[in-house]
């Protein structure tokens, strides 16, 4: 059982019961020491929040196609990165495995919790970036309590292919959490691991609203797994993460309307990012673009400290990665409207040809 890899002091503990986690019926409240009083516009704002939200959890387990206790949501993706960090991993003994260049917020979580940091780089050979199979899967052997796997990965724009994913799950089994990081799932043709959670004890799945979905202000994602690994995600999480305003605006970023919306915008972006793509290909200063099963390029320049320059001049705000492994001279660019991406080539073209 994969929920035996948890830290043992985490397995034992009884999750905090708060106020609103009993679920008492009755309608005079007076056991959370709240005030009575409602006096922000009478928004019922003196209470505490349901823990889990049990509208929001719905709308999202339907989303995500799983029955709900399969599902925590929380404060973005980044808390749950946090939750499963310190779930399984004992400071200054456990490991947790990436596969740089990744997203930073694993390295940062295990960090915080005393944890070690064991990397096995992508391969990018060209203009192709894959996962080193085989080393991932020596290293899970000797023992890793964590591994995290970005897919599509920020920053290369990478997905990797399911198989691959299913293979590393199916040899972590009984061993390591694999917990897959679908951030940008939405712009990508690769199926989302989320099906499989059935099939892997040991599989937990990332998605968020800050994306595809438009509401990264809201700060609301979700960690999907089976049953047993979502319990021991809740005991860690705290007593109330999602405050009500931020539960309400997540149904409202969600509803059947930004459903529609979200599929529109999706194709628009993936098709603006296609053309912006081509344009910045034909530019001189340009080495190379990563293909991208995301909302962003990641653009290999010529000189990367220049581009960035001009950018600031014109108050562009680009993402240099040109000092992590393997990507000298790289930009994150995001897909941003028409305009703004006409803007980026136009400062290209005049400031460096
Ligand atoms: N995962 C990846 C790969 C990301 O790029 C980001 C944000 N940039 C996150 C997780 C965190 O997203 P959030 O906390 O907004 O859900």
């Amino acid at each position: 059982m994969s929920a035996k890899l948890a830290r043992i002091e985490i397995q034992k503990m009884a999750a905090y019961q708060s106020a609103r986690s009993l679920k008492n019926n009755g309608s005079v409240f007076l056991d959370a020491n709240e005030s009575p009083f409602t006096p922000l516009a009478g928004l019922g704002l003196n209470r505490y929040p349901e823990p889990q939200p049990e509208q929001l959890v719905k709308r999202l387990s339907h989303i995500y196609q799983v029955p709900s206790q399969n599902l925590l949501v929380g404060r973005g993706s980044d808390e749950a990165i946090d939750l499963v960090v310190r779930v399984f991993c004992r400071p200054g003994e456990d490991q947790i495995l990436i596969c740089p260049p990744t997203y930073g917020m694993y390295e940062i979580s295990a960090k915080i919790q005393n944890a070690g940091i064991i990397r096995v780089p992508l391969r990018i050979d060209g203009l192709t970036v894959t996962l080193d199979e085989e080393s991932i899967l020596i290293r899970i052997k000797e023992g890793v309590k964590i591994l995290f796997l970005c897919s599509p990965n920020n920053p290369t724009g990478t997905a990797f292919p399911r198989e691959a994913l299913k293979r590393i799950c199916e040899a972590a089994l009984e061993k390591t959490i694999v917990v897959i990081d679908e951030a940008y799932s939405e712009f990508s043709n690769e199926l989302s691991m989320i099906s499989e959670i059935n099939r892997y004890p040991n599989l937990i799945v990332l998605r968020t609203l800050s994306k595809a979905w438009a509401a990264a202000g809201v700060r609301c994602g979700v960690a999907l797994g089976q049953e047993p690994l979502i319990q021991l995600l809740q005991k860690v999480r705290a007593p109330y993460p999602l405050s009500q305003p931020a539960s309400e605006a997540a149904l409202l970023a969600t509803n059947s309307e930004s459903k529609r919306a979200l599929h529109l915008r999706t194709e628009q972006i993936k098709i603006a990012r296609d053309e912006f793509g081509c344009e910045l290909k034909k530019l001189e200063c340009v080495d190379f673009i990563l293909p991208s099963s995301t909302n962003f390029l990641l653009v290999r320049f010529k000189d990367a400290k220049s581009v960035m320059k001009a950018a600031a001049g014109k108050e562009i705000v680009l993402r240099d990665r040109s000092s992590e492994a393997g990507l000298s001279q790289c930009i994150r660019i995001t897909v941003g409207t028409r305009d703004e991406n006409k803007q980026v080539l136009e400062m290209l073209r005049q400031d460096l040809k």
